[in-house]
């Protein structure tokens, strides 16, 4: 037995991340008469949530006309048919709540000439079912509405008594023999102890896995480690090979440019001046979706009509602008311009170039947050690795088979409702309305005081093992060399454009890497105190393990949808393609694949009327 002394915990309920979804959930579940405790590796205020700039949808109608089955059509259109309908029609039909909620917690929205939530336009929103102009849904605090959403949370989370773990690092899942999530084990870096946290619920909130990719707005925090426990759990992951590239990260830097300064007004255009969207989205030009955009962006520089020296990117224009819209509602875009492009937007344009910004997949989970059971790839073999490929017999149907005391919310899990491409600002609103859905439904499945099953030995040794094998030196390659050939590997093998021979090298160059964390790591301290190294191999191979899934399923799906865009299969294939892809891995970098049904059919939360859009052809 691996000699670690525990510290042992036993709590109702275990949300695992303190961003806005972990926040929301904790907030839930603790009105419960819980005992709650929320786990973060990061102080809770400086999660990813906190950098989110342009707004969270809702269809209020504040501005414009609006009605959530407009919001719900575009997101369905906006995920190019792949996202689940009836997760999709409770998050539209809810936001308005949801908003109404973190406004009387205390969110200090923006507020319109008459005084109410004032919202701005954002890309791929109409009215009218897409018939219509733009829809005005997205509510913000200027550009700093994550800001606001997670201090406000945060808030909500100390006045519930919450009670908070902060700089502990999940290190795995307590999945028992009998497949129940019974908690998970913890290492707390200011003092190197390691603690077990035992819970009836534990709620996965531990955000996404951006940093896989060498140029991403996402923090260095962002490594998808509930993810990567997953994997390891032997669980699936969902619909990995959809990363999306946001079309205005700032040249050089790769800091976000919020879509809402195209939301106010700015203009894309190319190195001749050309508003060069009218070739690509002739209707919603600046204002298509991401995928749509990005896509357009490396089509001008691939055609020679990037701006600069090297023509390699293109130019974001708010000179034409009204200078107090800048400064009241895009205050930090012009500080963000000036601090890090030395740029003043009201005079010159921003350079821009598309960057790696979020993760469609995750642990796939049904609309209350519950974690849907999938084929695990628990066996090892030796060899290269290799893909064992979707079996049509392997595909789950819509079953009520679920992980007891799993839940996932946020960016790390997979509900899902953005599919194939995620609108903008329909991220924090995920984190909310699933937030408090996956709270109470974990909360409402435990009965207060119950008694803690006591865990397996083997069970404990085998997270032990795996913590101790990783401290020992075998090599003399520093993780965070590791990390960053994984981060160009992903780059220029699973980018933008996709093709059969370029994901076949990138699996190669992903198996090296396997092969070097397994042999060659070397971890230069030997204390567990803080010890960044550790943290960095930790966090390393999370990335590893989801980009290997990722890569596997952008080399599997041969049609192109959403974010996923393969140049050698250039059409959507809804007869052999409509399905969500599933994807686990081996301890040996293994993958093996299977598919889910897209959940097509949606039914009103309030009335129980039918609603539901068939897939049609996608066009802006
Ligand atoms: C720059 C930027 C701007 C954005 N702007 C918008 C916007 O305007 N509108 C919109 O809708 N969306 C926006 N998004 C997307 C949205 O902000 C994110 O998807 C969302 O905030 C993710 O929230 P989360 O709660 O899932 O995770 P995060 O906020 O990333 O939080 C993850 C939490 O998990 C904890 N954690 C992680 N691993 C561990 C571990 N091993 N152990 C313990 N704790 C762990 C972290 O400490 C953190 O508390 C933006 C994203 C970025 C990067």
């Amino acid at each position: 037995m691996s000699t670690y002394p525990l510290i042992h915990h036993h709590h109702d309920l275990l949300v695992v991340g303190a961003g806005g979804a972990g926040l929301r959930a904790s907030v839930a579940a603790s009105s419960k008469s819980l005992s709650v405790a929320c786990l973060s590796k990061a102080p809770p205020t400086r999660s990813h949530t906190v950098a989110a700039q342009g707004g969270i949808n809702a269809a209020l109608g504040n501005r414009v006309a609006d009605d959530w089955r407009w919001h719900m059509y575009d997101t369905i259109r906006g995920s190019d048919w792949l996202g689940d309908q009836d997760a999709i029609a409770l998050l539209c039909e809810r936001a308005p709540e949801a908003i109404v909620e973190l406004e009387s917690m205390g969110m200090p929205f923006t507020r319109d000439e008459n005084g109410h939530i004032y919202q701005r336009a954002y890309g791929g929103q109409s009215t009218d079912y897409g018939k219509g102009g733009p829809a005005y849904r997205a509510c913000a605090v200027a550009d700093r509405t994550g800001h606001s959403l997670l201090h406000t949370l945060y808030g909500q989370a100390l006045r519930q008594k919450v009670k908070f773990f902060v700089e502990y690092v999940a290190l795995d899942l307590l999945l028992d023999e009998e497949g129940i999530c019974r908690g998970l084990l913890a290492w707390r870096l200011e003092t190197g102890e390691l603690h077990l946290f035992q819970a009836h619920a534990t709620i996965i909130a531990t955000g996404g896995f951006g940093q896989a990719y060498a140029s991403t707005t996402a923090s260095t925090i962002c490594t998808g480690d509930g993810g990567g426990m997953a994997l390891r759990a032997g669980l699936a992951l969902q619909d990995m090979e959809f990363i999306q590239f946001h079309p205005t990260g700032l040249y050089g830097a790769g800091i976000l440019i919020t879509e809402g300064a195209r939301g106010e007004g700015a203009l894309l255009k190319n190195t001749l001046g050309e508003r060069f969207m009218e070739r690509y989205a002739p209707n919603s030009m600046e204002l298509a979706s991401r995928d749509v955009i990005s896509r357009a962006m490396m089509q001008e520089i691939m055609a020679g009509r990037g701006a600069g020296a090297k023509k390699d990117h293109l130019l974001l224009d708010l000179t034409h602008l009204e200078p107090n819209i800048i400064d009241s509602k895009l205050p930090q875009i012009a500080d963000i311009a000036r601090t890090f492009g030395r740029i003043d937007i009201h005079k010159k344009p921003i350079p821009v170039l598309p960057t790696v910004h979020y993760t469609m997949g995750g642990i796939p989970t049904n609309k209350y947050g519950e974690v849907i059971k999938s084929c695990g790839a628990r066996n090892t073999s030796a060899g290269s690795p290799s893909i064992v490929a979707p079996d049509p017999a392997q595909s789950l149907h819509d079953s009520q088979d679920l992980i007891p005391g799993l839940y996932a919310v946020g960016e790390a899990a997979c509900a899902s409702v953005h599919g194939a491409n995620r609108l903008g600002c329909n991220a924090l609103l995920e984190l909310v309305v699933f937030g408090k859905n996956a709270g109470e439904q974990a909360a409402g499945a435990i009965k207060h005081g119950a008694a803690h099953k006591s865990l397996s030995p083997e069970l404990l040794e085998q997270l032990l093992a795996r913590f101790d094998e990783l401290r020992r030196p075998r090599g003399g390659i520093r993780p965070n060399v590791i990390r960053k050939q994984l981060q160009q590997v992903m780059h220029s093998h699973a980018g933008i454009f996709r093709e059969r021979a370029l994901l076949e090298e990138g699996r190669k160059k992903l198996h090296e890497l396997w092969e070097l964390m397994r042999h060659d790591l070397h971890i230069a301290d030997r204390s567990l105190l803080w010890n960044n190294d550790l943290l960095d191999a930790l966090e390393t191979d999370n990335l590893l393990r989801q980009a290997t899934v990722a890569m596997a399923s952008a080399a599997a799906r041969t049609e192109s949808r959403g974010a996923h865009f393969r140049e050698d299969f250039p059409a959507r294939d809804d007869a052999h393609w409509l399905k969500h892809s599933l994807g686990s891995v081996d301890d040996e970098g293994n993958v093996r694949l299977a598919s889910r049904p897209v959940r097509l059919t949606a039914e009103e939360p309030q009335t129980g009327t039918a609603i539901s859009f068939a897939p049609e052809e996608r066009a802006y």
